[in-house]
C-alpha cells in the first residue's frame, strides 16, 4: 500500500456524496441571476455563495455525518467547475478577455460573439451538464484552487472535508472533440498534480467520480480505467482516494479498480442491487472500503432501513470496512421536508429530502456498527385510499387488447376525409407565448387577489386571442396555446389522483434553472376531464381543427417522482388509463386531432443496452394505451424533442401515431434519414424552425429546410410545423417566424 502524506484517517461509518447547492430557498438562482442582470456585483454574488457552502458543511455536521464532502458547490454546473480546474477552457472562451468568473459563465451561457458549451442530460437524471470541449491540442493544467478554497473555508468552521472532483475518465467519456479519451494518460497526470496540491494542504481523502462506468463500456475503456487509478494510486504524495460510482451497476469495471489500490469504492446499491453479487464474486476485499449507497439519492422516499442495514450487513462480512452513503449526490432531490406543511401527514411521513437523508444515513452507519435495536419502527401501512382497485380492474380487463388501432391505411382514409387538409399541412407543437401578463395573473391567482372565475376568463381571452391569430397567419390545424398550463406535467399532476405537489420542492435542472416535480403516489385516476373545456372552447371559435393537447404517460413519469413500490411499468400504465380516458372525451367533445407529447421518451432509457429493449417495450405500450381507444377517424399526432432520437426509432415507430412531429432543425434533418432507413410510413412533421433561439429564420432558411424534408419524405405524409412549443418566445418573432412558415409550405407545395 502506497504511504499517504495527508494525514492517514479512516474513512468514517457516514457519508453522503454530495448535497443540493442551490438553497433551501433557491437563494443561489436568485444570485446569479442578479449578478448576471448586472444588480450585483461579483463579490455579493461570493458572499451567497460562502454563505450557502458554510450553511451545508454546518447541517452536516450538526446532523453527525462522519465524513463530510466538499466541493460539491458550483456556480453552474460540477462537470464545468472540473473542465476549468483540469484548465480545459476552450482558446474561444480565453480570447474573450473576461475575469475568470465570467469567462465562466461565458461558457454555461454563451455570449453574443461565442455560443455556449453544449447543454445535456447527466445521465438517468434530470440534471443537465456542459459537455467539456476537449481535442488534441487542449492543454491540461492543474487548477485546483477552488477546491482548496473550499477545503480552507470549511476547515476554518472547524470542519475537516472531501474535497470531490469527476474522475478523469468519466471526464473524458462525457466530453466531446476528436477522441478525447485518447487524452486520459495526459489528464492523469494533472489530477496527479490536483491531488499533490490537495495533499500539501493536508486534505486527508478526496473523491473522484465515476459514474460513467456504470454505463456499457468496452475492455479498453476499463483497461484504461485500472491504468488511471493504479497510476494515482501509486503517487507517494496524495490524499487518500475514493472512487464514487452511482446510477447504476458497475459490472466488470469493479474488480478492475479493486486491482488499483484506490482506498475507498462507492457502489450504489439502490439502483444497482447487482453490485451486491458482484462484490461477493470479487473475493476478499484487501483493506479496501466500500462505500455503501444504501439511501436513494435520486428519489423521495423514506428507506426502508431494516432492509437497507441488511444490505450493509452483507457487505460488512465482504470487506474490511463498510461505511453507508447515498446512492448517489443528493443533488437530484429537494432540500429539506420541513417545508413542506401542506401535504398529507400520511404522505410526509414516507418521505425524506436531502436533510432527512442525511439522517437516515447516519442511522444506518450507526446501526452498521452497534445492530439495529435503535432504528425507528418501520411505517405504517400504506393508505388503503392510494390503491384504486377500479384503476387495476379495468387495466387487467384491457390487456394488449387495449394496445392496437386498426390498419393505418384505413385510417388515414378516414382522417384526410374527416380534415380535408392541404397538402405539406402547417401547424404548431402547442404552447403560444407565456407573456408576462398570463404569469401575472397566475402570480394573481395564487396571491387570491383573481378569483378562479376571473382566472379563467382571462385564459379564454387569451385563448380566442392565439385562435384569431393563427387563422389570420393561414395555418392548417391549430392549438388552442396552452395559456392555463403553467407546466406540461405538473398541469396533469394537479388534476390526477395519486399525485402530490410540493410548495419547496425544488431540483436544480441546469444553472440556475430549477423544476418542482410531482410525486407519485398512489394510483392513478382521473377524478374528471382535463383539458376538455379548453379545447372545445377553442374549437368553437374556428372551423379549422384544433389539436386536444396532452403529455403523453411516459413524460409524466419522467419528470416526477415515481412510487418505488411498483414497476415503472404499472404506474405509466395507469397515467395511460387516465389519458385514454381523456382522449375519449376529447373525441366525443368533437375534438378530431389529439397531440399526445412524448418528449422525455428517451430520458428513461436504461444506460445498459441489455435493459433498454424492456423499457422501450413498456414505454411504447403505455403510449398505445393512452392513444389507441379513439375511432380510425381520430387523429393522433406526438412530439419529440431534446434529444437525438436515432437509438430509439424503432420504438418512435412502435407508437404508431398518424403524425410525429419531431426536433430537427438543428441536426438538419438527420432524423429523416434515420426514420426512412426503418421503413417509417406514417406521418411526419420535422422541425424546420429551431425555436431555441430568438432569431426569425428567413425565408429561403424556412423554404429550405421544407425542401429537404420533400425530398427525403413524400409530401403527402409530410407536415411543416416548428421543433417545438413556442412558451419561451415573443410574440413579435413567433408572428414573423410563423408568418415565412406558412409562406414557405405554400411556396413548395406550389411546385
Ligand atoms: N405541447 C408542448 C408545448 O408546445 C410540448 C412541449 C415540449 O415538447 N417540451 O409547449
Ligand atoms: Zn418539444
Amino acid at each position: 500500500m502506497s504511504t499517504t502524506i495527508g494525514q492517514n484517517s479512516s474513512f468514517g461509518q457516514s457519508t453522503v456524496l454530495g448535497y443540493p447547492r442551490i438553497g433551501a430557498n433557491r437563494e443561489l438562482k436568485q444570485a446569479v441571476e442578479a449578478y448576471w442582470a448586472g444588480r450585483i456585483d461579483a463579490a455579493a454574488l461570493e458572499q451567497t455563495a460562502a454563505g450557502l457552502r458554510a450553511g451545508v458543511w454546518q447541517t452536516l455536521r450538526d446532523a453527525r455525518l462522519d465524513a463530510i464532502p466538499s466541493n460539491t458547490f458550483s456556480y453552474y454546473d460540477h462537470v464545468l467547475d472540473t473542465a476549468v480546474a483540469v484548465g480545459a477552457i476552450p482558446d474561444r472562451f480565453r480570447r474573450l478577455g473576461l475575469s475568470e468568473l465570467d469567462t465562466y459563465f461565458a461558457m454555461a451561457r454563451g455570449v453574443d460573439a461565442e455560443p455556449a458549451l453544449e447543454l445535456t442530460k447527466w445521465f438517468a437524471s434530470n440534471y443537465h451538464y456542459l459537455v467539456p470541449e476537449i481535442g488534441p491540442d487542449t492543454v491540461f493544467t492543474a487548477n485546483p484552487a477552488k477546491a482548496l478554497q473550499e477545503y480552507a473555508e470549511a476547515r476554518a468552521l472547524g470542519i475537516t472535508t472531501r474535497p470531490v472532483l469527476v474522475g478523469p475518465a468519466t471526464f473524458l467519456l462525457l466530453a466531446k472533440g476528436a477522441d478525447p479519451f485518447a487524452r486520459l494518460d495526459d489528464l492523469t497526470e494533472t489530477y496527479a498534480e490536483i491531488l499533490g496540491a490537495l495533499a500539501d494542504a493536508g486534505v486527508a481523502w478526496v473523491q473522484l467520480d465515476e459514474p460513467a462506468y456504470v454505463a456499457d463500456r468496452t475492455p479498453a475503456e476499463i483497461d484504461a480505467l485500472r491504468r488511471t487509478y493504479a497510476r494515482l494510486g501509486a503517487l507517494t504524495h496524495r490524499p487518500q482516494i475514493f472512487v464514487a460510482t452511482y446510477f447504476g451497476e458497475l459490472g466488470d469495471a469493479l474488480p478492475a479498480l479493486l486491482a488499483t489500490g484506490v482506498e475507498a469504492v462507492g457502489l450504489d446499491l439502490v439502483a444497482g442491487p447487482g453490485n451486491l453479487a458482484r462484490l461477493a464474486a470479487a473475493g476478499p476485499l484487501r483493506g479496501t472500503t466500500i462505500v455503501a449507497g444504501l439511501v436513494d439519492g435520486h428519489n423521495v422516499w423514506r428507506t426502508d432501513l431494516r432492509a437497507a442495514a441488511a444490505a450493509g450487513a452483507t457487505v460488512a462480512g465482504l470487506a474490511d470496512h463498510v461505511a453507508v452513503s447515498t446512492s448517489c449526490s443528493l443533488l437530484h432531490v429537494p432540500v429539506d421536508l420541513a417545508a413542506e406543511t401542506a401535504l398529507d401527514p400520511q404522505l410526509a411521513e414516507r418521505l425524506a429530502f436531502a436533510r432527512q437523508k442525511v439522517d437516515e444515513v447516519v442511522l444506518l452507519g450507526r446501526a452498521l456498527r452497534d445492530g439495529t435495536a435503535q432504528l425507528p419502527p418501520p411505517l405504517p401501512p400504506v393508505p388503503a385510499g392510494w390503491r384504486r382497485d377500479d384503476v387495476r380492474a379495468r387495466l387487467s380487463a384491457l390487456g394488449s387488447n387495449g394496445r392496437r388501432r386498426g390498419d393505418y391505411a384505413v385510417r388515414a382514409v378516414r382522417q384526410q376525409e374527416r380534415l380535408t387538409l392541404p397538402e405539406l399541412p402547417t401547424t404548431t407543437i402547442g404552447s403560444f407565448p407565456q407573456t408576462a401578463e398570463l404569469r401575472a395573473a397566475r402570480a394573481a391567482r395564487r396571491a387570491g387577489t383573481l378569483d378562479d372565475a376571473g382566472y379563467a376568463e382571462r385564459m379564454r381571452a387569451e385563448v380566442a386571442q392565439v385562435i384569431r391569430l393563427q387563422e389570420e397567419l393561414g395555418l392548417d390545424v391549430l392549438v388552442h396555446g396552452e395559456p392555463e398550463r403553467n407546466d406540461m406535467v405538473q398541469y396533469f399532476g394537479e388534476q390526477l389522483d395519486g399525485f402530490a405537489a410540493t410548495d419547496h420542492g425544488w431540483v436544480q435542472s441546469y444553472g440556475s434553472r430549477c423544476v418542482r416535480p410531482p410525486i407519485i403516489y398512489g394510483d392513478v385516476a382521473r377524478p374528471a376531464p382535463m383539458t376538455v373545456a379548453w379545447a372545445t372552447y377553442a374549437q368553437s371559435l374556428t372551423s379549422k381543427p384544433v389539436k386536444g393537447m396532452l403529455t403523453g404517460p411516459v413524460t409524466i413519469l419522467a419528470w416526477s417522482f415515481a412510487r418505488t413500490d411498483q414497476p415503472l411499468a404499472d404506474t405509466a400504465d395507469q397515467m395511460a388509463l387516465a389519458l385514454r380516458d381523456e382522449c375519449h372525451d376529447l373525441e366525443a367533445a368533437g375534438i378530431r386531432v389529439i397531440q399526445v407529447d412524448e418528449p422525455a421518451l428517451r430520458e428513461l432509457l436504461p444506460l445498459r443496452t441489455a435493459d433498454q429493449q424492456g423499457y422501450l417495450d413498456w414505454a411504447v405500450g403505455a403510449f398505445r394505451l393512452a392513444t389507441s381507444g379513439v375511432a380510425d377517424s381520430t387523429q393522433i399526432h406526438t412530439h419529440l424533442c431534446y434529444s437525438e432520437f436515432g437509438e430509439v426509432i424503432t420504438a418512435i415507430d412502435a407508437l404508431d401515431a398518424d403524425v410525429t412531429s419531431i426536433e430537427a432543425s438543428r441536426s438538419k434533418m438527420e432524423v429523416l434519414d434515420d426514420l426512412a432507413a426503418i421503413g417509417y410510413g406514417r406521418g411526419v412533421g420535422p422541425g424546420v424552425w429551431d425555436i431555441h433561439s430568438p432569431r426569425v429564420p428567413s425565408h429561403d432558411e424556412v423554404a429550405d429546410a421544407v425542401r429537404r424534408a420533400v425530398a427525403a419524405v413524400p409530401a403527402r405524409r409530410l407536415w411543416v410545423n416548428p421543433d417545438c412549443g413556442l412558451k419561451t418566445r415573443g410574440y413579435p418573432e413567433v408572428e414573423a417566424s410563423l408568418r415565412r412558415l406558412v409562406a414557405a409550405a405554400a411556396e413548395v407545395r406550389g411546385h
